[in-house]
């Protein structure tokens, strides 16, 4: 793909990092006739969407721009008001899909590909830049930028596919005019981001809000929770706690998933930005309601009819509820259900215990995957030095930043996606 790029050429405009932010600058920026140049150190562009949404990719979510922001902290919000209305969840699909990639919305609200498979997304967002005439440089790790004579120069190692495991490789240097830094963040550095825009943002001046990893599984070391791997549930209201027995800090109704470590699913890691990576005494908790759907009191009714037609059969072999049955067993091994007792039997207390653990499970946290797992890291340049109509530095003039190197973080939902093609169109749209 990289055509034979002369170093000392300058060029319109230059975007480091070949990820949602940066296909979308590269392409927008082209796309408006400027000679832009995309540079990304992995051997391909879009590493995180082809790993994305378990391999289908979640592009974004089926809601309007506005539903899109009100998902983000109030700070984020705000700014990414300008960038999610000019390129809306719509567009964004409607782009995809004039590439040949029909999408599908699920119960769940989240957009995949008809398909399920990423790499559809990621090759038409890839064709559409290509054709647009970005020119691409693969293999390309930037190390350092600096300013010279009204443009960025950015000195670069570049290793090709055969040479990538090589530590060393050739150093040049790439010239222009503007320059879209979209490094993303920190999280899974395995795919490359390493957080390496951090350090050119603060060389400018930028300063950095506090990086955290967000969206990461739960670390319990709770046995009877660990030995439930596999078992998920697709409604779980979750109460997060500072500590035992203090009020929540935060609640989420979603889906579930035991682990051999602990908890996943997007409930979980929708919460794990405020929990501590390693959480020490005292430590967090976290409160499952299993059944987030049923009051204790209709739960204390659904019991009396199962006593009444269901009498004859074993309590923990037969659930009123619709949770698997090895979830089940567990509830009613915690609450102290004889395996042999019927339902005819359940004495009134014992009954009462099973209804306080389906309602509230209490599961105390150890502490997260951390960036390892995380999907998005939290923190990043601050959104106060980015003007928000156009992603540009209001401290460096020609300098402009998008994607998950901002100080912007959104639920699991397609949420990440959308604001980094969104802030990425924008900065190409007037860099
Ligand atoms: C496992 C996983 C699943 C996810 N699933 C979803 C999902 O389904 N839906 C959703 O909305 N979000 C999802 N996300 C989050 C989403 O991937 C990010 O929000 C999004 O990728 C951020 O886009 P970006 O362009 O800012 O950064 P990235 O996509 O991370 O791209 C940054 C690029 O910059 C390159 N780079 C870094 N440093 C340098 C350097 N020094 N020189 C050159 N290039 C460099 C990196 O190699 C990378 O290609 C998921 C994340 C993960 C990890």
């Amino acid at each position: 793909m990289a055509a034979s790029l002369k170093a000392h050429e300058c060029w319109d405009v230059i975007v480091i990092g070949g990820g949602a932010a940066g296909l979308f600058a590269a392409t927008v920026a082209a796309e408006r006739g400027r000679r832009t140049l995309l540079l990304e150190k992995n051997q391909q562009l879009g590493v995180k969407i082809l790993m994305s949404g378990g391999t289908r990719c979640n592009i974004t979510h089926d809601c309007t721009w506005r539903e899109i922001v009100d998902r983000f902290s109030p700070a984020a919000r705000q700014f990414l008001k300008t960038a999610v209305a000019s390129l809306t969840p719509q567009q964004v699909i409607d782009r995809i899909e004039a590439e040949g990639v029909l999408t599908k919305v699920e119960s769940t609200g989240k957009v995949f590909p008809v398909s399920n498979r990423a790499i559809d997304v990621r090759d038409a967002l890839q064709r559409r830049m290509q054709r647009a005439g970005t020119q691409v440089q693969l293999g390309c790790a930037v190390q350092s930028i600096h300013s010279a004579s009204q443009s960025f120069v950015c000195r670069c190692l570049l290793t090709t596919a055969s040479r990538a495991e090589e530590s060393s490789g050739d150093e040049v240097e790439f010239r222009g005019r503007k320059l879209i830094i979209t490094s993303g963040g920190q999280s899974y550095p395995g795919c490359g981001t390493t957080g390496d825009g951090y350090a050119w943002a603060t060389t400018f001046g930028h300063t950095i809000q506090p990086l955290k990893p967000a969206l990461t599984p739960l670390i319990t070391e709770t046995p009877w929770v660990r030995e439930l791997r596999g078992v998920s549930v697709e409604s779980c209201r979750l109460r997060l706690y500072k500590s035992m027995g203090q009020r929540p800090i935060s609640e989420q109704t979603a889906a579930l998933l035991c682990t051999h470590f602990g908890l996943s699913g997007p409930g979980p890691m929708n919460l794990s930005r405020l929990v501590p990576t390693v959480a020490t005494a005292p430590r967090p908790s976290i409160e499952i309601d299993w059944s987030s759907d049923m009051s204790p009191e209709i739960l204390a009714e659904r019991f009396a009819e199962w006593r009444r037609a269901e009498g004859k059969r074993q309590v923990a072999r037969a659930t009123p509820l619709d949770v698997p049955n090895r979830l089940w067993n567990a509830l009613c091994l915690q609450s102290g259900v004889a395996p042999e007792t019927r339902w005819a039997e359940l004495p009134k207390n014992t009954q009462q215990r099973l209804i306080q653990n389906i309602k509230r499970t209490r599961v105390e946290l150890h502490g997260t995957m951390g960036y390892r797992k995380a999907e998005v890291t939290a923190g990043g340049v601050t959104l106060s030095e980015i003007d928000p109509h156009t992603m540009e530095s209001r401290l460096v003039s020609g300098l402009f930043f998008a994607g998950e190197i901002l100080d912007v973080d959104g639920p699991i939902g397609g949420y990440n996606f959308q604001a980094a093609f969104s802030t990425g169109a924008l900065a190409g749209n007037h860099a």
